[in-house]
This record gives C-alpha cells, structure tokens and sequence, in this order.
C-alpha cells in the first residue's frame, strides 16, 4: 500500500487523502505577482484559488459525500498554463440511526407554507450567487460552542428501512441562551428566521467558504457585519424543525460544475468536524480585509 503525499513540485493537496465529505485544501506554488487567481477542476466542480502569500496560491475544495473512493483527476489552471495531476478518495463510512417521524413531519404542506418555503430557496440562493472573493482567514479554526458533539455529519436516517435522509451539519448540544461564536472570521451574510433550521445566520468566510449556524434562540448580528475568529454571533435555541436546544453547523464550499451545460453554483455541503480543528497559514497581506464585497470575476 503506497502512502506517499500528494505532491507535485507546484501542487500539493491538504490532507493528502481527504475522504468523501472532507474540506481540502490545495496548494498552488507561484512566484508570479501577476497572477493572483487560478480555477482547479476536480470531482466534477470548479473551486477557485487565491493568492495567500508571495510564493502560494490556495483552493479550499471539497469531496462530495457520495463521492467513491479512489483516484481522480485534477486540473489546476493558472497563468494561461494547464497542470495535470491525480489525487486519490479514501474510503470512509458513516453512521446510521433509526429514524422515528412524528405526525407533523408526515402531514402534507400547506399552501402558504409551500410560498414561504419558495421564497426561503431564494434567499438562499441569492447567497450562492455572489462570485467568491478572497478568503478572510487565517490561523486556528474554534468551536462555535462549548457543547460535546451529539449528531455526526454524513449519519444516515433510516426510515422503515429506507434512508430517508442524511444529515449535514454536525449537532453540538447547548442550552437554550448558550453562547455561539463564529468559527472563523468572515462577513454575515444572512441572519434571518427560517421554516426548518429556525434561526438562521452564515457567514462568508471568503475563498468559497461558509459556516452556517440553526436554531438559534438570538441573532446579535446581520447581513453585512464582519466577523472576526470567535466573535458572539447569538445563542443557541430549539427553533425552526426540532425537538430540542442544540447547534446545527453546517459547512459548505461554494463551487461551479465543469459541466458546461449547469454552470449555475453549487453548494457542496461538507464535515464540520476536521474543519474545526484545522490552522491555516498565509500572510496576512493578501487577506481580504473586510470591506466591500468583491464582485470580481474570474480571469484566470
Ligand atoms: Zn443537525
């Protein structure tokens, strides 16, 4: 069995052998000023990379769960030049609970609460639009509360013996009132009450990267705050679809399909759990310093 690192002289991927549902990170080495963006195209999406120092561009890029293990292909295009690698899936399995649904998740939806729900999917998707700009982080990831973890990322819900569904988000537990705190530094991009996840906000962290927090019983902060590492963003609450006090985090990386038929955005929802441990490097310099939006395109 080889063990060697993903490594090229130019790229490198973080962990080496992520698994499916995993946040990787890959590393572009250059050296040329004038290029400060590059696309990688991989597991089927297109991830852009920015400029973190003198000498290296990063991606933050992410397994699809239902992804197999195994080899793939990479492409990294950048300065007008095309690079070729592979990187390999690692194999993984996820957990599986019994399912028990009350009533009221059974009962067919009202007309009014079918509008409410479309109008939700486009606020959501007005989130996604927003080409991504620059990422806003840097050093130690934290945990958002102090709550031990008690739902897994990626646990499928088994119902009569069907998978009737899976869960994203990793669920710490918290008392009502508990303080959250944003897991990395950002800007809030949305802060509002929702049918499922009840109190809603996330954050841009820039470079594709979002944080999402449900069921808060208070949101201190709106679309547009900046966030650093840590900051109070609310506490935690049992609003929205569930049947007690807890933190619903979510994690997802925004990404474009290489296929040229579906260009729309993509969100591709990914473990919480390394995320929270991970530390990122990078010189400060090319952070995104918390103004405006960027509304840049992509021109590799
Ligand atoms: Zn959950």
């Amino acid at each position: 069995l080889s063990a060697a690192p993903f490594s090229l002289s130019t790229v490198s991927l973080e962990p080496s052998e992520p698994r499916s549902g995993d946040l990787a990170l890959v590393y572009i080495q250059s050296d040329d000023a004038t290029v400060d963006r590059a696309l990688v195209r991989t597991v089927g999406y297109e991830f852009v990379a920015f400029r973190i120092s003198s000498d290296r561009l990063r991606a933050v890029i992410a397994v699809p769960i239902d992804a197999e293990p195994g080899e793939r292909p990479m492409e990294i295009l950048i300065g007008g030049k095309s690079v070729r690698t592979r990187f390999k899936i690692a194999s993984r399995k996820w957990d599986s609970s019994q399912l028990k649904v009350s009533r009221e998740f059974t009962q067919k939806k009202s007309k009014e609460l079918l509008a409410r729900l479309r109008e939700e999917e486009k606020e959501l998707k007005a989130v996604w639009q927003v080409e991504p700009g620059p990422p806003r982080f840097l050093g130690p990831f934290v945990h958002p509360v102090d709550g031990e973890v008690t739902g897994n990322f990626g646990t499928r819900r088994v119902f009569n013996g069907k998978v009737s569904s899976v869960h994203y988000g990793l669920d710490l537990d918290g008392k009502v009132g508990d303080p959250i705190r944003a897991v990395q530094a950002g800007r809030v991009v949305m802060a509002s009450l929702r049918w499922a996840s009840g109190g809603t906000t996330i954050i841009d962290h820039g470079g594709g990267l979002f944080t999402m927090y449900f069921h808060m019983s208070r949101m201190d902060r709106k679309p547009g705050d900046i966030v650093k590492v840590g900051e109070l963003l609310g506490a935690v609450g049992k609003t929205g679809r569930v049947t007690g006090p807890h933190l619903h985090l979510q994690v997802v990386v925004r990404a474009k399909r290489v296929d040229p038929k579906n260009r729309s955005p993509h969100t591709i929802q990914i473990d919480p759990a390394p995320v929270l441990g991970l530390d990122v490097t990078g010189d400060p310099k090319f952070l995104d310093d918390g103004g405006t939006p960027s509304a840049a395109t992509v021109t590799p």
